[in-house]
């Protein structure tokens, strides 16, 4: 067996290498990189790093494939799988896949140019909450199409939450619970003045920060949209328009049985192939059974 130093040293020799061996190298090299840290104990050894590598290339065979997680306590090794689904006919109209490790919205731009692809236009669009971080949401925003969404809880421990402070997004200001108003910019946090936290009588109910600092509240680059959606999920009629997005679940549950658990190829572009041709066959069923 050889030790890590002499690998090492053998990849250098090596490294210059044309093909066949140069990709295999550099694969090595990365694992070695990614995975490997100078054993702090001395002698020139090496051991496992602690923690995980930014964008850590997990597969020897496939090198799109990541880690992911689509909640703390569930993993993914892979990809995942992102459909767009005509609510009326419930057909798949655009599919893409990422990288495990990638955010939802980054799969947003995809399934947008599928859709403007095929000259598909829409006066609404309901989204799962991962994909509002995307421009193009604003983009569609500005467009007038209208967003649907069901909004993130603001919560803050048994600290008042964001939805206990008034925004004014005319005037641009938020009104605390204490009344003290301050300017806001959007993406931006608001700190409310430390004097006035400090003399507060409602300070307990609203901030754990150290005297001499102020309660502060984020400011979202969309605090509008966000706004009309909490408005409109305070009503029932609200609700159930944000239960109109089931269906999308269906159907991304539907070809998961279809597709399985395990990729089918290598790559990201091989398993997007894959993904079009299951939305194909799911949606020829969907047209044999209305035509039944
Ligand atoms: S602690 Fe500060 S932010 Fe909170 S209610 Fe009092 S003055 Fe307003």
């Amino acid at each position: 067996m050889l030790s890590m130093m002499t690998l090492r040293r053998c990849i250098e020799i090596l490294g210059p290498a044309k093909t066949p061996l140069k990709a295999p190298l550099e694969v090595l090299r990365r694992f070695m990189d990614q995975d490997l840290e100078p054993d702090p104990g001395g002698g020139g050894g090496m051991r496992i790093t602690e923690g995980v590598a930014k964008d850590r290339r997990i597969s020897v065979e496939d090198g799109d494939m990541r880690h992911g997680r689509k909640s703390k306590s569930k993993r993914i090794d892979g990809y995942k799988r992102h459909v767009a689904t005509d609510l009326g006919s419930r057909a798949i109209l655009a599919c893409a896949v990422t990288p495990a490790n990638q955010p939802e919205h980054e799969a947003l731009p995809k399934l947008k140019s599928d859709i403007d692809a095929q000259s598909i236009r829409f006066s609404e669009f309901h989204f799962d909450r991962g994909y509002m971080g995307s421009p193009t949401v604003s983009e569609l925003a500005e467009q007038g199409v209208v967003i649907l969404c069901k909004p993130w809880k603001a919560r803050n421990g048994d600290l008042f939450s964001k939805e206990k402070f008034d925004l004014d997004l005319r005037a641009n200001t938020i009104t605390c619970p204490g009344g003290e108003t301050e300017p806001i910019e959007f993406g931006k946090s608001v700190q409310f003045s430390a004097d006035a936290c400090d003399s507060c009588p409602l300070r307990v109910k609203c901030t754990s920060a150290a005297k001499g600092s102020g309660r502060t509240v984020s400011i979202m680059e969309d605090e509008r949209l966000q706004k009309r959606l909490r408005t409109i999920a305070k009503t029932k009629s609200g609700r159930e328009l944000f239960r109109e997005r089931i269906p999308v679940e269906h159907s991304l549950a539907h070809i998961g049985q279809r597709q399985g658990r395990r990729a089918r190829y290598h790559s990201t572009r091989k398993n997007l192939y894959d993904l079009r041709r299951a939305a194909s066959i799911q949606n020829l069923e969907i047209v044999q059974r209305n035509a039944a």
